[in-house]
């Protein structure tokens, strides 16, 4: 008989490398995970990083961005946590809902199921139920025998009562996967004692037993420092913590946060990794393109100052995306982009002048509802009336159609309406398939969609191609009726969607560089990948600084 050979993807031995978090948050678990990949991606290996994260929402979608910063957005629609957009900027590949899970999502499907009597008239309860959710949605990017390695961030910090489940389902699936496949590597913090002159592993010594008391012991600790950690320091970690010394990593303040897998590399993090995986550790990472990237991006040849208009400004981290993307941009184009926050709330005709004086290109940023709207419109018409580039994205692209239709068209009433229902000139509205819609969460026009570009505009310069997909997050559309008045006036639609007719990109003929864009072009953006557009519009500040 003759035997087709099938590939069994079971037979893809994925290996697993669990990151948690110790001491306190915000020690930048997303940026070691991401490191680490890097390294590992440069080395040949397939890698890819998902999050954990145990809050109750289902996603962050119906987050407002100052609990949790910014919403990332994948191409398969999924609103996710904004570390999955520095796997992207490191990685260079697409994440998708798999990569980033939460505790609502875990609970919905095990409800769901047991709504459905698929536990036969058992009891549902946290064990097994809820752990085996989650190690279900562990393995299942490894399932998929895309990846050599998954490495899955837990968030939150250890001794967090709802990362337990967490911290069980890794203990149960380092015992079922045994210790060549599946490790965990422990972030911590070495605070310095300035009183003291002295680093203290007391706290890093407490976050370990708090995680064996839990049944899992750490295969290498990465600590956090802002002075370098001496040998002896490291030996008394590595004693008290249970590791070998060698298995205990400096992570040291960085300059940027594109220095690390470098910093890592140095520390052997990759190297000891691969070790306790039993994989070859003979190929040597080269980051030839990143280190070219970091080069650049250090040695700026000249500086632009762009305004960012928002309403989120206090929360930086709620414009993640577009900061990445303008270092992004700024190192293609050998400039340093200086950011201005600027609250739109504080914007008024009086002050409007002085607070975007001197600018080289401002970006009004995406958002929702009401609050400062008019101070987006007012930055709108100042890019346009003083020839400054100008480059809105989502609602701000949204504003630029109101902006140009009160203002040049003369209409009168106009908005969008997500805004005023029922004013005289929705030039922003809902499509239908939107009118019906009641709930929030997951509900928007999501994810990745297709746009045509006219040769005879300026995102055909920068992105050299006709058709292009870019990732979408809004309810509310350009309304076409308006489309033969603002063309007529000089308002294009160079981008289109090619099966819906919805305006996707707007630009004004005569002026120097104005672009609106009805989708995220921020999402994309990645070290390897600087997003055309974004480098485009630091070109055009740069021509407007030397004018
Ligand atoms: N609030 C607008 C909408 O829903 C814009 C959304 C955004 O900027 N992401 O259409």
């Amino acid at each position: 008989m003759l035997l087709l050979y099938k590939p069994d993807i079971s037979m893809h031995n994925t290996k697993y490398v669990f990151v948690t978090g110790g001491v306190t948050s915000s020690l930048g678990k997303g940026i070691i995970a991401a490191s680490l990949a890097k390294l590992l991606q440069e080395r040949g290996y397939s890698v890819t990083i998902q999050k954990l994260d145990p809050y109750i929402n289902i996603d962050p979608g119906t987050l407002n961005p100052y609990e949790h910063g910014e919403c990332y957005v994948t191409d398969d629609g999924a609103e996710t946590d904004l570390d999955l957009g520095h796997y992207e900027r490191f990685l260079n590949i697409p994440t998708s809902q798999a990569n980033n899970v939460t505790t609502g999502r875990i609970y919905q499907s095990v409800i769901d199921k047991e709504r459905k009597g698929e536990f036969l008239g058992k009891t549902v309860q946290v064990i097994p139920h809820i752990t085996d959710e989650i190690k279900h949605r562990i393995q299942l990017l490894g399932k998929t025998g895309d990846y050599d390695i998954v490495i899955t961030e837990i968030g939150g910090t250890v001794g967090d009562i709802e990362s337990l489940p967490y911290v069980e389902s890794v203990r149960q699936l380092l015992w079922e996967k045994g210790e060549e496949n599946a490790i965990v590597i422990h972030l911590t913090l070495v605070p310095y004692l300035a009183a003291a002159g002295e680093l203290k592993t007391k706290p890093t010594q407490h976050s370990v037993k708090m995680l064996m008391q839990s049944g899992v012991s750490p295969n290498i600790l990465v600590c956090r420092t802002e002075h370098e950690i001496s040998e002896d320091i490291k030996r008394k970690l590595a004693l008290f913590c249970n590791v070998k010394k060698e298995d205990v990593i400096q992570s040291i303040d960085a300059e940027t946060i594109y220095d690390v897998p470098n910093l890592m590399f140095e520390e052997g993090l990759d190297k000891v990794v691969l070790d306790k995986l039993k994989l070859s550790s003979e190929k040597q990472p080269e980051l030839i393109v990143w280190n070219d990237f970091i080069k650049k991006h250090k040695n700026p040849k000249s500086e632009v100052e762009i305004g960012l208009i928002g309403k989120y400004v206090e929360l930086r981290d709620s414009y993640k995306s577009i900061t990445e993307a303008f270092i992004h941009a700024g190192s293609t184009n050998e400039t340093k982009v200086k950011v201005r926050w600027i609250h739109s709330e504080s914007l008024t005709t009086e002050n409007i002048k002085t607070k975007l004086d001197s600018l080289n290109g401002i970006l009004v940023a995406p958002g929702f509802g009401d609050r400062g709207i008019e101070g987006k419109i007012k930055a709108v018409q100042y890019a346009r009336e003083n020839n400054i580039p100008f480059f809105g994205i989502c609602l701000g692209m949204q504003m630029a159609v109101i902006e140009f239709s009160r203002n040049v068209l003369n209409l009168k009433d106009v908005f969008s309406t997500e805004m005023n229902e029922n004013c005289e000139n929705p030039v922003i509205n809902l499509m239908k398939s939107q009118k019906e819609v009641t709930k929030k969460g997951g509900t928007m026009r999501l994810g990745a969609w297709d746009c045509k570009i006219s040769k005879e505009s300026k995102a055909f310069n920068a992105y050299k191609s006709e058709l292009i997909s870019e990732r979408h997050r809004h309810r509310f559309e350009f309304n076409n009726d308006y489309l033969k008045a603002l063309e007529g006036s000089g308002m294009k639609a160079t981008g289109v969607n090619p099966k819906t007719g919805l305006v996707e990109i707007v630009e004004l003929s005569n002026h120097p560089w104005f672009v609106g864009v009805q989708y995220h072009p921020e999402y994309k953006s990645t070290v390897l990948n600087p997003h055309p557009l974004f480098v485009d519009f630091i070109k055009a500040a740069l021509k407007q600084s030397n004018n």
